[in-house]
């Protein structure tokens, strides 16, 4: 089959790209190829699913502004049930740390409603959980909020597919070439010719790139390990003193070493590792769900009796920590969309729009050139290539067993 535009990578990335693909350019032949079965397999489906406006520097900041209207108010049809819903987030400090906290708020005091430095007694009363006296303030953003990550990335599917997109799963792209004017891709389910491919791999972009003869960014893929456990007390969803867990906001120190939210009656935590590891189905680490336990007894009078379910999953980061969104500087037939970090889910409906203005010739959308989203900024072309390329070939090697290869 033959299309204009054929985008790898059926994750949160590639299924924004697709939707807004399929909007701005109606009639375009447009398919997604996924290798796994089921979509959102990788880093989108082991998320934490939040949506915060103070986490990440600002320019990832501002795509998650660019992001709050569609999330809060989709188009008609889109998801059955509200895509956010309310959480807040509290960032706390120890007390070698309160210049952090502090200037967090700085920073951010402008970007969210509501926000607020907090002491003593009232950092308990937000997270009751936390030891008396273990933070001596805390950033309380009251408006972050939960996402529905299967929802946002089924409608976003969904959509893509209604309006006369393909996709095709269990389809592992192993090989690109282009001896003319189209690209010709092999994959575990046949081959594809399109003019034009967007490269949404995850952490397997810059083999993908490689594969296709493009130097790679220098994407380095790090392992986050989370653990879900039952509060202790008498009945779910109520720990000691009988407080209800659910309304707790996600909880994380300014230095982010440990963090933990509620979930569906338990508790999801995470020690924030960050491991560099090859592309992979990143499983959990013993040593990191130890780490987790321990930095949740210091920080709380929480206690870990069992874990109820584990898992770890790859936040791919360039060097910037920004995403890539862009043509390639040497082939503008391939398109990057890559290194969301840990940032991915929040700024998927700013990111799918960016990449569909660009891709199909258009400037950034007004809004978020407003909010100081450029086209240069985020462009692959800020990357010096010969740097990176010695250590993305080194991940591309350890992970051959998953790789793509050039042909
Ligand atoms: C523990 C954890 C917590 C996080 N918390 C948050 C959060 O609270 N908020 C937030 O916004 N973000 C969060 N993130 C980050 C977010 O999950 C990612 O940024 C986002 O999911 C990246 O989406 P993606 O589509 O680029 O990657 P992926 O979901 O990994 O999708 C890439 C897809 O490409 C496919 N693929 C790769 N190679 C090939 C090939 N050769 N052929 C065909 N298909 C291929 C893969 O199978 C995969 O499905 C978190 C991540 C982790 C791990």
């Amino acid at each position: 089959m033959d299309y204009d535009f054929l985008v790898i990578g059926a994750g949160i990335a590639g299924a924004a790209a697709a939707f807004e693909l399929s909007e701005r350019a109606p009639g375009a032949r447009i398919a997604v190829v996924e290798r796994e079965d089921t979509p959102g397999y990788h880093a989108t489906g082991r998320s934490a699913a939040l949506f915060v406006e103070t986490y990440g520097g600002p320019l990832v900041r501002a795509l998650v502004r660019g992001s709050r209207s569609f999330l809060e108010t989709p188009p008609a049809g889109f998801a059955e049930y509200p895509l956010l819903s309310p959480r807040g987030v509290l960032h706390f400090a120890r007390e070698g740390q309160r210049q952090r906290a502090e200037q967090l708020f700085a920073d951010c005091r402008n970007l969210t409603r509501d926000l607020r430095l907090v002491e003593g007694g009232e950092i308990t009363d937000l997270q009751p959980a936390l030891r008396s006296g273990y933070a001596v303030c805390a950033v309380h953003e009251p408006h972050a909020m939960d996402i529905d990550v299967g929802a946002l990335h089924q409608g976003f599917l969904r959509g893509f597919k209604a309006s006369g997109g393909r996709l095709i799963t269990g389809a592992g792209v192993n090989a690109i070439e282009r001896p003319g004017e189209r690209w010709r891709i092999q994959t575990t389910a046949g081959p594809l010719t399109a003019g034009a491919i967007v490269n949404a791999a995850g952490a397997w972009a810059d083999e993908i790139a490689e594969a296709a003869g493009i130097a790679p960014l220098g994407l380095v893929p790090k392992r986050r390990t989370v653990i879900t456990f039952d509060p202790p007390g008498d009945s779910p969803g109520t720990p000691p003193g009988g407080m209800a867990v659910a309304g707790w906001p996600m909880t994380i120190d300014v230095d982010e070493s440990v963090s933990f939210k509620p979930e569906a009656g338990r508790i999801l935590a995470s020690p924030c590792d960050e491991t560099p590891m090859p592309p992979s189905d990143a499983q959990p680490d013993e040593w990191d769900v130890a780490v987790a336990v321990e930095r949740l007894r210091e920080a709380t009078t929480l206690t870990v009796e069992r874990i109820a379910h584990k898992w770890a999953g790859l936040r791919s980061f360039l060097a910037d920590k920004l995403p890539a969104v862009g043509p390639d500087t040497a082939e503008p037939t391939f398109f990057w969309l890559a290194g969301q970090g840990g940032y991915g889910i929040k700024t998927s409906p700013a990111l799918g729009r960016l990449a569909a203005a660009l891709l199909t010739g258009a400037e950034v959308p007004a809004d978020l050139a407003d909010l100081g989203v450029t086209a240069a900024a985020l462009g692959p072309g800020r990357f010096s290539r010969a740097s990176s390329h010695a250590r993305a070939s080194s991940h591309a090697s350890a992970s051959s067993h998953e790789s793509v290869t050039r042909t």
